[in-house]
C-alpha cells in the first residue's frame, strides 16, 4: 500500500490537470485489479465512483488527489522513521490509497450494504466541481467518511458558516468639531466589542468551547478632517452545532438596536453545521472497529472547518457525513508527513467498519 501512496505522491497534482492524472492512474490501479470503475467528467474535472456490495444502506469512503502546491522535491516522496514525506502524504493520499486499498479487499458477496468509493480532484479549491456535483447526480448514502487527516480520531461535526456584511451609518461633521457629528467607525468599534457578550458567544458544547468570530474587513475613513459617515465591516462567524443562525442575526441586530448604533446588514452566505452526534449507528460501529483494530478508545472530535462533508450532509439534514482519516502533520506545509503505522490501520477499520454486520 505504501508502495501506491508513494507512486500517487509522484504526480504532482496541485494543477487541474496534474490532479486529472492522478485520477487516472487510481481508475487505472482499481482496474486492473478487476474492479468496476466509472470515470466521470465534470467541466474537466475529473472523478471516479465504484460500488460494490448490495442492500438499501449506502456508506461512502471519499477522498481527494489534489494537492495544495508544493516545492518540487515534496513530490519526490521518502520515509523516514516510520514516516512518510511528501506533498499530499497526509492530506490526503494517504486516506485515498488505503480507501483503494480497502476498496479492493471488499468481499461484495458478503456484504450487507453497499460501499461507494468516490476518488474527487478538486478538494482544495472547494469541492464544488466534484464532490458537490456528485452528490447532485445521486452519489449520496447514509454515512460517508472523507478521508482528511485527523489522526484516527473521529471528526464527526463541523461549524457552520455565517458571513454577514454590516453597514454603520454615523453623522458627518468637520474633524475639529467631532462632537457634532456621530463617528461611524466608532459605533462600529462599539458593536463590535460588545458582540463579546451576547448569548450566542458564550455558548458551549461537548465538541466546542465557543462559537467563532472573525472580523476580516473594514472600509471606513478616507481623510483626516472629517468625521466618517459610512464604516462598513464584514463578519466571519463559525457557529457551533445546535445553535440557530437566525438567533445569532437577531442578537446582532438586537446589540445595534440596543446601543442606539445606526446599523445595515446583509448576510451573504451561509453553510450549515455538521451535526452528527454520538449516537449515530455508523459511529458506534467505528468507535468498535477503532477499539478493535488500535487497541484504543475512539476520540471522538468537532472540526471547525469543512470539507467535503459538507455536500454530503447538505442531502441529510447535516448528519452521516465525518471526517477521518490517518495521522500526519504539517499538511500544506514544508514538511508533510503521514504515519506509516497510521495508514495500516485505517485501511484495516475501514474493512471492519464497511463489513460490520450491526
Ligand atoms: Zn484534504
Amino acid at each position: 500500500m505504501i508502495e501506491l501512496l508513494k507512486e500517487l505522491i509522484k504526480i504532482q497534482s496541485d494543477t487541474k490537470e496534474g490532479a486529472n492524472k492522478a485520477l487516472r492512474y487510481c481508475a487505472n490501479w482499481l482496474t486492473e485489479k478487476g474492479e468496476n470503475v466509472t470515470v466521470h467528467d465534470n467541466k474537466g474535472y475529473l472523478m471516479l465512483t465504484a460500488v460494490k456490495g448490495q442492500g438499501t444502506e449506502t456508506i461512502i469512503w471519499n477522498g481527494h488527489v489534489d494537492v495544495v502546491p508544493g516545492h518540487e522535491e515534496q513530490f519526490v516522496p521518502f520515509e523516514q522513521q516510520g514516516r512518510l514525506y511528501g506533498r499530499g502524504s497526509a492530506d490526503m493520499k494517504a486516506g485515498v490509497a488505503a480507501m483503494m486499498q480497502a476498496f479492493v479487499k471488499l468481499n461484495s458477496a458478503k456484504l450487507t450494504r453497499n460501499v461507494q468509493l468516490h476518488i474527487v480532484t478538486d478538494e482544495e479549491i472547494g469541492g464544488r466541481n466534484t464532490s458537490k456535483w456528485l452528490v447532485e447526480q445521486g452519489f449520496h448514502g447514509d454515512f460517508v467518511i472523507c478521508g482528511e487527516p485527523t489522526g484516527l480520531k473521529v471528526g464527526l461535526q463541523s461549524k457552520g458558516i455565517l458571513r454577514m456584511d454590516m453597514t454603520f451609518k454615523g453623522q458627518p461633521a468637520h474633524g475639529s468639531r467631532p462632537w457634532e457629528g456621530i463617528n461611524a467607525i466608532e459605533s462600529a468599534m462599539t458593536f463590535h466589542q460588545a458582540i463579546t457578550n451576547l448569548p450566542f458567544r458564550k455558548e458551549s458544547t461537548e465538541y466546542y468551547d465557543q462559537p467563532s468570530v472573525n472580523l476580516p474587513i473594514i472600509k471606513a475613513g478616507d481623510r483626516y478632517n472629517v468625521v466618517p459617515e459610512i464604516c462598513e465591516m464584514s463578519y466571519d462567524i463559525r457557529f457551533m452545532p445546535g445553535q440557530d443562525k437566525e438567533e445569532i442575526v437577531r442578537q446582532l441586530v438586537d446589540l445595534a438596536k440596543n446601543l442606539d448604533i445606526d446599523m445595515e446588514y446583509k448576510a451573504s452566505g451561509s453553510t450549515p453545521a455538521l451535526t452528527t452526534t454520538k449516537e449515530n449507528p455508523y459511529i458506534q460501529s467505528l468507535q468498535k472497529a477503532i477499539l478493535t483494530i488500535t487497541d484504543e478508545k475512539a476520540i471522538l472530535f468537532g472540526q471547525h472547518g469543512a470539507a467535503d462533508t459538507r455536500y454530503y450532509a447538505a442531502v441529510t439534514g447535516g448528519e452521516g457525513a465525518i471526517e477521518f482519516g490517518p495521522s500526519g502533520e504539517d499538511w500544506h506545509g514544508n514538511a508533510e508527513y503521514v504515519l506509516i503505522s497510521s495508514v495500516h490501520a485505517y485501511k484495516n477499520i475501514l474493512l471492519a467498519h464497511a463489513q460490520s454486520t450491526e
